[in-house]
C-alpha cells in the first residue's frame, strides 16, 4: 500500500492542458516580472477573497513581513501570535525588529483563544496576528473586538485557510492587512513559491506595492528602503488557472474530512478536529491527536501511509528564539499539541477507499 501524505494526482493531471497553455502564453509573452498576469491574478484573488486589493508577492513569509512593515510595526513593538503557530508567523515579526508575544490556543480548535489575548496586551502591543491553523477560521469577530478596544492592528495569517469563513465572512478579509501563501502544498498552490497580501485599504495597498518593488513607484527612484518581494508572471499565470478549481478542491477536502470524522469516531484515544460553531474549515490539514502519536506514526509508515507533524516544536522552544528566554512548560497547550498531533493524508482526489484504508490501519494499531 502507498497512500502518500500529499499527492497532486487529483489536481494536476486534469488541468495539465490548461496549465501548459498558460505557461506557453507566458513564455511567448516575453515579459517575466510584474506584468499583466500578476495584475490579472491580483484582481481575481481579491475578487475571490472579497477584498478591494491584493498585492502579489514572492511567498507567504514575505507577505507577513510586508504587512507588518506597511503598518509601520518596528523595533520595540510587540505583536501577539498563537503559541502553536508555524515559525513563519514569528519570523516575520522578528524581521521588522518587533517581538512576538505568544498566546495559547483553544485546545478544541487549535486557534488562538480570544479570551486570553487581553492579558498579553501591554503598552508596546501594536498588532494581533491570528493564524487560521490547519484551515479552520479563527473566531475573528472576538479578535476584531479586542483589537478595536485596544487600538491594535489585525494581520491575519491566512496561509492555510483560503476560502474558510468566520461568521460567514472570508478569512483574509477581516484584518487591516493579511498575508497568505501559495506554497505548492497550500490549498491554492503555485508551482513554486508565491504569496500575497490582501486589504481593503487603498493607501496600505499602495505602500505594499511600492515596498515589494525596491520601494520604488517610478523606476530608479526609490522613496523607501524596499525589497524585492515580487510575484513572478509565470506563477501568476498558473495561479489564475488553479484558482478556478479551488472551490471544487476544497469541497473534496471537506468530503474526505467528513469520511474521516465518521469512520474514526471512537477509535482508541484519538481526538478528532472540532469546528467552532461560527467557523468553517477548509482542511488544509486533517490533524488528529493521541498520546501514542509517535508509535502510531511509525505503525502507519510501516504499512506505507504518509503522515506529518504540524508542528513538532512550538516557536517559543525553537533554538532560533532561545534569546527570548522561554522555558519548557511555559505554554503547556502549545506543547501538548506539539507532543500529540498527527496530520493524516488528505488531498483532493483521495478516494473513499483510500480514506477507509487509513482508518483501518489506525484502528489496527489500537487492536495490537
Ligand atoms: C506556509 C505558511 C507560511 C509561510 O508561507 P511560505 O509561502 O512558505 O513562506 C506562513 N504561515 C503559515 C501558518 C503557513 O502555513
Amino acid at each position: 500500500m502507498n497512500i502518500p501524505f500529499l499527492s497532486f494526482q487529483g489536481m494536476h493531471p486534469g488541468i495539465k492542458a490548461e496549465m501548459m497553455q498558460a505557461f506557453s502564453e507566458f513564455y511567448d509573452g516575453n515579459w517575466f516580472v510584474l506584468g499583466e498576469r500578476v495584475k490579472k491574478f491580483e484582481k481575481e484573488y481579491a475578487a475571490y477573497n472579497k477584498v478591494e486589493h491584493c498585492v502579489g508577492l514572492s511567498n507567504g513569509l514575505d507577505a507577513l513581513h510586508i504587512a507588518l512593515r506597511t503598518l509601520g510595526i518596528q523595533q520595540g513593538d510587540e505583536v501577539i501570535i498563537p503559541s502553536n503557530t508555524y515559525i513563519a508567523t514569528a519570523l516575520a515579526i522578528s524581521y521588522v525588529g518587533a517581538t512576538p508575544v505568544f498566546v495559547e490556543p483553544d485546545l478544541q480548535t487549535y486557534n488562538i483563544d480570544p479570551a486570553k489575548i487581553e492579558t498579553a496586551i501591554t503598552a508596546k502591543t501594536k498588532a494581533i496576528m491570528p493564524v487560521h491553523l490547519y484551515g479552520q477560521a479563527c473566531d475573528m469577530q472576538s479578535i476584531m473586538n479586542v483589537a478595536a478596544k485596544h487600538n491594535l492592528f489585525v494581520i491575519e495569517d491566512n496561509a492555510q485557510a483560503h476560502g474558510a469563513t468566520s461568521q460567514g465572512k472570508l478569512t483574509g478579509a477581516w484584518g487591516h492587512m493579511n498575508g497568505t501563501s501559495f506554497y505548492p502544498g497550500k490549498n491554492l498552490g503555485a508551482l513554486g513559491d508565491a504569496g500575497a497580501v490582501t486589504t481593503n485599504d487603498a493607501v496600505l495597498a499602495k505602500k505594499a506595492y511600492t515596498l515589494r518593488n525596491y520601494g520604488s513607484e517610478r523606476k530608479y527612484y526609490n522613496e523607501v528602503i524596499g525589497y524585492n518581494m515580487r510575484l513572478d508572471e509565470c506563477q501568476a499565470g498558473l495561479l489564475s488557472v488553479k484558482l478556478k478549481y479551488l472551490d471544487q478542491w476544497t469541497a473534496q477536502r471537506k468530503q474526505i474530512a467528513a469520511w474521516y470524522d465518521e469512520m474514526l469516531k471512537g477509535t482508541g484515544d484519538i481526538i478528532l478536529p472540532a469546528i467552532h460553531q461560527e467557523a468553517t474549515h477548509v482542511y488544509h490539514l486533517y490533524v488528529i491527536r493521541t498520546k501514542h502519536r509517535d508509535e502510531l506514526q511509525n505503525h502507519l509508515a510501516a504499512v506505507g501511509i504518509g503522515t506529518l507533524i504540524h508542528y513538532p516544536v512550538p516557536p517559543h522552544l525553537q533554538q532560533a528564539y532561545a534569546h527570548l528566554g522561554f522555558k519548557k512548560g511555559q505554554f503547556p497547550l502549545a506543547e501538548e499539541i506539539a507532543a500529540t498531533c498527527l496530520s493524516i493524508p488528505l488531498w483532493p482526489g483521495m478516494t473513499q477507499s483510500q480514506t477507509a484504508q487509513v482508518v483501518e490501519n489506525i484502528a489496527g494499531f489500537y487492536k495490537k
